[in-house]
């Protein structure tokens, strides 16, 4: 799972939001058929803004699609989702959430579960540390 595609993508998106300065949260939509729909990362630092999550920049990233392109979808992000991107997977209908760690801050899993959705947690080391790392540096924007 570690080595998905969508994974790695999302991995990538949350480094790159660290070198922006930015909160290293990063995720990937990814098709039933294992087509990258979307990737982004968190942009509250970059973009000022209040609702662009990682989740949310990549559902943004992905565009207008028919319903039918979620349907099966997996949504990879390194972070437990909060609770508006929860909101968003559900109002989707993304079928499974895979989550690189949920140690530095758990979301709305057991919300997520209750709507039957399929979730995998990774409990990766570098999404961990990334997010550590990020939270002793910047406690101010954390
Ligand atoms: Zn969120």
């Amino acid at each position: 799972m570690e080595s998905d595609p969508g994974f790695i993508a999302a991995l990538e998106e949350a480094k790159q939001s660290y070198a922006e300065g930015g909160v290293p949260i990063g995720a990937a939509l990814v098709s039933k058929d294992g087509e990258i729909l979307g990737r982004g990362h968190n942009m509250r630092v970059q973009k000022g803004s209040a609702t662009l999550h990682a989740e949310m920049s990549a559902l943004e990233n992905s565009g207008r699609l028919p319903a039918s392109a979620y349907e099966g979808a997996t949504m990879y992000t390194t972070l437990s989702p909060c609770d508006m991107c929860t909101g968003a997977c559900i109002l989707y209908k993304v079928k499974r959430i895979v989550i690189g760690e949920n140690k530095n801050f758990m979301g709305g899993e057991e919300y997520l579960m209750n709507h039957g959705k399929e979730l995998v947690v990774l409990d990766n080391e570098e999404c961990k540390q990334l997010m550590e790392k990020f939270m002793k540096e910047k406690p101010e924007l954390w």
